[in-house]
């Protein structure tokens, strides 16, 4: 195995420049919340050379780093993204931590409020951000109510917090254990912590947390985390990661199914195809007289195709 190569000095000094740009800066999150990166190990050239291990030299004159980064993108050739590593302090609504910690991967340190007073700070909501239920997801929110019908949830919020914290306080001002104190603070108190990850298990993360099934407040940190740091730090990473993850789509083989019908079809009923052939043409387990989320699912990836209309 030949050493890889060192960087030109030029390159390696704006490399270092980026990272000192980007290290311990808070990029603000919601209305009190925060990432920021504390330290990372790597770069896009990190993930070129573990791949070029497994490669060999031979692969070196055909494909370049860009190519290569896509390639392992496109075919899931994953460890070599975990080479490199990002350490992370963010501060979060508990609620929102709560789903952030569902991912395994991290290392974490999280604030104590056993050992040390909780944070007093706990996320708000303005009048014009509270958000309807889905009617057609359960999990999701809908369209934002009207500031006026906000107002009032707002003012109550305010109260519901202030109460919270001011009965915590007589808690701890009466004696009681930090550690029994805190339970009746709300979600909303931001809570904050270390949080370290390989790039790997931070894009899986981002994956799932930047889409729009997953709640805006989550989102609203991932976004900030793949758009403000990882992309500046990581580009050609990046590039691939939307490319191939983000932005691409997954085509069951029941949606595979309904387009080759349709095409099939395209000669007499031609296409873009109506919502009345696309029934027509729709998988067969799909009881065409209940509701499908999968049918559903199909419709609006096909539209978005431009195949249904
Ligand atoms: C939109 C959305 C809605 C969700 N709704 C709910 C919900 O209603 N209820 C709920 O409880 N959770 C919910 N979750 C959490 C979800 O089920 C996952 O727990 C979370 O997204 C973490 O994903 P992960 O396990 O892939 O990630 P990580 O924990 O980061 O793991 C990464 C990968 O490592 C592997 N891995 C890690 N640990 C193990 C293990 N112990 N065994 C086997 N493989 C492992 C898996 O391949 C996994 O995909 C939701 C998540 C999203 C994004």
């Amino acid at each position: 195995m030949s050493m890889p190569e060192a960087a030109a000095p030029s390159a390696s000094a704006d490399r270092s420049a980026l990272l000192e740009s980007l290290r311990w800066k808070k990029f603000p999150v919601l209305d009190d919340g925060f990432v920021a990166l504390v330290d990372c190990m790597g770069e896009d050239g990190s993930v070129v050379q573990a791949a070029r291990v497994s490669y060999g030299e031979g692969t070196r004159k055909v494909s370049d780093d860009r190519q290569l980064i896509r390639y392992l993108m496109r075919h899931a050739h994953t460890t070599p993204l975990e080479m490199a590593e990002l350490k992370f302090v963010v501060r979060v609504p508990m609620d929102c931590w709560r789903q952030w910690i569902r991912h395994r991967t991290a290392s974490i340190n999280e604030y104590s409020t056993r050992y040390s007073l909780a944070i007093d700070s706990m996320q708000s909501t303005h009048d014009d951000e509270w958000r309807a239920q889905a009617a057609n997801n359960r999990q999701g929110s809908g369209d934002f109510l009207p500031k006026s019908a906000g107002h009032k949830l707002t003012q109550s919020e305010m109260e519901l917090q202030s109460f919270a914290r001011r009965v915590y306080e007589e808690r701890l001002e009466a004696g009681i254990a930090r550690e029994q104190a805190r339970k009746d603070l709300p979600l909303a108190t931001y809570t904050e912590a270390y949080w370290k990850i390989d790039l790997h298990n931070l894009l899986h993360f981002l994956a799932l947390r930047m889409d729009v099934h997953a709640q805006l407040e989550i989102r609203r940190y991932a976004e900030t985390i793949g758009q403000q740091i990882v992309q500046p730090l990581f580009p050609l990473v990046w590039e691939a990661f939307l490319d191939y993850r983000v932005d691409a789509m997954r085509l069951t083989k029941l949606d595979k199914g309904v387009i080759q019908r349709l095409v099939a079809q395209s000669g007499q009923k031609g296409l873009p195809a109506s919502q009345e052939h696309f029934l027509e043409a729709q998988d067969p387990s799909w009881k065409p007289l209940e509701r499908s989320r999968e049918r559903d699912e199909c419709l609006q990836k096909l539209t978005t195709l431009g195949l249904v209309k």
